[in-house]
């Protein structure tokens, strides 16, 4: 019997490293709650998190078993829920993170210290971060040729779903485990196991979120894969940075858990590419393929996160002085509540606070907003996304940020400074997407929203009463951006 621990991977189909369990003979499944990751949670994403669990509990128990679910430090735990259900071995997916690496590290040791094998897989991406260099044998810090190499690979077949008899049965779970759940003599006060049994928010003290955070599981996001792949993928390049439109696959979160595997997500846009290529149609050829562009995004910042754990609280790229950032309090305040009086920048900020999500347009918009006029240090966005979005994933998060920030791989030139009026009118021309989350601009022409910097008081006063005024000038602000990355590039 083997243990397969879940961590970021919360699906039955598709999992590399449960596969290989369920290939050698029976396997339990487990979800451990690390105190130390949730000291990095938020309301959000325990909600989030949370039903996910409860989907991939189902599907245990649609195949005879159940999941076990514990809370505790995984060094102490692991060691004796192996021993509690005669487990030899106990087996997990790589997770690429600075912390989750150093967890792994330590939680190899203790298994190995009690005499338990462990074994650890490949799954979250399609290509390891390790396996694409450039030729002189060094990580990628430039996507376009990442995406040369990453596009050109083969790539494995989905790994199988475990069937019914592969799952230990839960009356065996049950017994194994036992009514107390003690599973860790003189363990924390904390190790404790239970076969099934979910805790609430508040049991890991957390609060319900405000945002709707969305569904959660496989079957829910196969049936969003399904109908992104039916028709929106092959008008994805044309409609993808319209926030209005929905043209976008909404995955993100179902990605981040791993609720689906990215094989069974990969092998369904290559099905839609062939179906594009014989309809000889260049367009919707060209969508599918910008399509997995973004899921080779994905992994280029999983592999930048690998190689540069640090970059989650610094730079990646240094700069000849510190970047002098303003950060006044009042500003980003204003911006983390949707109150900077730019309605782009504005409806953004509330679809976050709302859904628990932001458009990939958008969330460039409010980051280089923050950043380039507000001048603020990424970091702050970082941890607000970090606390508000459902979708949070280190790498990706980070990624966007140094990028908008010119501070990252990649980066987006300093000069290259988003203007957040024109940006609103070229992507959301009718205001369609501002006034759903901006009531108080509704009912007024898109004109006058897009040109709401450039009225005077008065005529803001007239037609929007309740509408902030622009908390900083762009032009002014654009100016002392720059200066201030030219101070931090020595150019002054
Ligand atoms: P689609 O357009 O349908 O893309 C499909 C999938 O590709 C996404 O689900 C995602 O997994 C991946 N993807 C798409 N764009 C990117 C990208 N630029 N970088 C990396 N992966 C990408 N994405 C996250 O998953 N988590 C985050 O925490 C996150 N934070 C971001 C912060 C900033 C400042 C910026 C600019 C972008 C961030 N992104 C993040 C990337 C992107 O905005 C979201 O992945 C996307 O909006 C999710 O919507 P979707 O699933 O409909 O995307």
């Amino acid at each position: 019997m083997e243990l397969f621990c879940h961590r970021r991977d919360l699906r039955l189909a598709d999992n590399v490293g449960l596969a290989a369990a369920a290939d050698r003979g029976e396997v339990a499944g487990a979800f451990v709650f690390d105190p130390d990751v949730l000291d990095h949670a938020s309301d959000v994403r325990v909600r989030r998190l949370l039903d996910g669990l409860a989907a991939l509990r189902d599907d245990y128990r649609d195949r005879g078993s159940d999941l076990l679910v514990a809370r505790g430090d995984p060094e102490s735990i692991l060691p004796d829920l192996a021993d509690a259900v005669d487990a030899d071995r106990v087996v997990w997916n790589r997770d690429y993170s600075g912390l989750a690496r150093e967890r792994d590290a330590g939680v190899r040791k203790a298994l190995n210290d009690s005499g338990v094998e462990r074994e650890a897989h490949h799954d979250a991406v399609l290509h390891e971060p390790d396996s694409i260099r450039t030729n002189a044998g060094d990580p990628y810090s430039v996507y376009t040729y990442y995406w040369k190499k990453w596009t050109d690979r083969e790539t494995d077949s989905p790994a199988p779903t475990p069937a019914a008899g592969d799952l230990v049965d839960v009356g065996a779970l049950t017994a194994a485990v036992g009514d107390d759940g003690a599973v860790a003599d003189g363990g924390a006060e904390t190790d404790r196991v239970a076969v099934g049994d979910l805790p609430s928010p508040a049991d890991l003290g957390f609060d319900a979120p405000d945002a709707e955070v969305g569904p959660a599981g496989t079957e829910a996001a196969r049936g969003r894969l399904d109908d992104f792949l039916d028709e929106p993928v092959f008008s994805y390049e044309a409609e993808r940075d319209y926030p209005a439109r929905e043209a976008t696959s909404r995955l993100s979160a179902f990605l981040k858990y791993g609720e689906i595997g990215i094989r069974e997500t990969y092998e369904a846009t290559e099905r839609a590419l062939a179906a594009a290529q014989s309809e000889g149609d260049e367009e919707r050829v060209e969508s599918v393929e910008e399509f997995q562009q973004q899921l080779a995004w994905r992994e280029f910042y999983t592999q930048v996160l690998y190689h540069n754990p640090e970059v989650v609280t610094e730079n990646y790229k240094e700069y000849e002085e510190g970047i002098e950032w303003r950060d006044d309090p009042d500003e980003i305040t204003a911006w983390t509540r949707g109150e900077t009086g730019y309605p782009i920048v504005d409806a953004g900020m509330r679809q976050l606070r709302e859904e628990a999500f932001m458009h990939n347009r958008v969330r460039m918009i409010v980051a280089s907003f923050l950043t380039k006029d507000l001048l603020a240090d990424w970091r702050h966005g970082y941890d607000h996304f970090r606390e508000h979005l459902a979708d949070h994933d280190t790498a990706n998060d980070n990624g966007g940020w140094q990028w908008a920030a010119s501070t990252g791989t990649d980066a987006q030139p300093y000069f290259r400074i988003f203007n957040p009026m024109t940006q609103g009118e070229r992507y959301d021309p009718e205001a369609e997407y501002i006034t759903e989350y901006v009531p108080e601009l509704r009912g007024l022409d898109a004109d006058l929203i897009h040109e709401w910097h450039e009225l005077s008081p008065t005529q803001r006063a007239n037609v929007a009463p309740e509408y902030p005024e622009p908390i900083v000038d762009h032009s002014e602000r654009r100016e002392e951006a720059l200066a201030m990355y030219k101070r931090a590039r020595g150019e002054d």
